[in-house]
């Protein structure tokens, strides 16, 4: 199946309130240009590096999504065109953001990236720490940048009963969130190529899927 069908199929198979991502981290321009003429304008990439190389050759109505973890020292490389960033895991990273953003003259908008997985290796706030941090009021400094809502990604495994644990307690962090916000607070990112009907199931808004679409990356 070419990227066009399935990026048609996945789509027709999604409800109208749930937004695709095109993860094409790893994938040529090429690729990407095939989901775009197939109406695709939403793209996530996981290296600072590689996602402004695209953005440099790409469409300019593309928006871009920083998917992967972001270091404080690549933020400046992206700030001035990223739509989404749906991986802040520190107060340092946020801050970080928004002075660059206030920079640029911008406001962008983020997701606090949670971690309930059972692998370590997987980043991401502990819930209590972003419960504390959002309580503290220390985000109403932070003019440029907007918290629209929650990524998380579940344990890799192909047991079903722990990823829709996980996903169900994202979605719960994310209600137990709202009160700090107001209805910009709208996103749960959640959901891959393999468990997003999963996601979808436990209300996710916002689903990024890569392999599906693009096929097995080569690294
Ligand atoms: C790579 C990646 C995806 C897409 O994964 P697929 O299994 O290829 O759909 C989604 N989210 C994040 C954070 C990723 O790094």
């Amino acid at each position: 199946m070419s990227v066009a069908s399935k990026i048609l199929d996945i789509r027709s198979s999604l409800p109208a309130s749930v937004t695709l991502v095109a993860v094409s981290k790893f994938h040529p321009a090429e690729a990407i240009t095939e989901a775009y003429e197939a109406g695709q304008r939403i793209f996530g990439e996981s290296r600072v590096q590689e996602l402004v190389a695209k953005q440099q050759t790409l469409p300019s109505d593309i928006e871009w999504h920083m998917i992967g973890h972001l270091q404080t020292n690549k933020v400046r490389a992206i700030v001035p065109f990223v739509s989404l960033i749906h991986s802040v895991d520190s107060q340092r990273l946020a801050e970080c953001i928004n002075r660059e953003a206030e920079r640029c003259n911008r406001v962008i908008d983020c997701l606090m990236e949670v971690h309930v997985a059972r692998e370590q290796t997987k980043s991401g706030w502990d819930t209590e720490e972003l419960q504390e941090f959002v309580a503290s009021g220390a985000l109403n400094n932070l003019k440029n940048i907007r918290i629209r809502g929650i990524m998380g990604m579940a344990t890799f495994t192909e047991d079903e009963t722990i990823v829709r644990a996980d996903f169900e307690r994202l979605a719960t962090i994310k209600q137990s969130l709202e009160r700090f916000f107001d209805s910009s607070f709208d996103t749960l990112s959640m959901g891959m190529s393999d468990d997003y009907p999963i996601a979808i199931a436990c209300g996710s808004t916002m689903v990024r899927i890569g392999s599906s679409i693009f096929g097995q990356r080569v690294y």
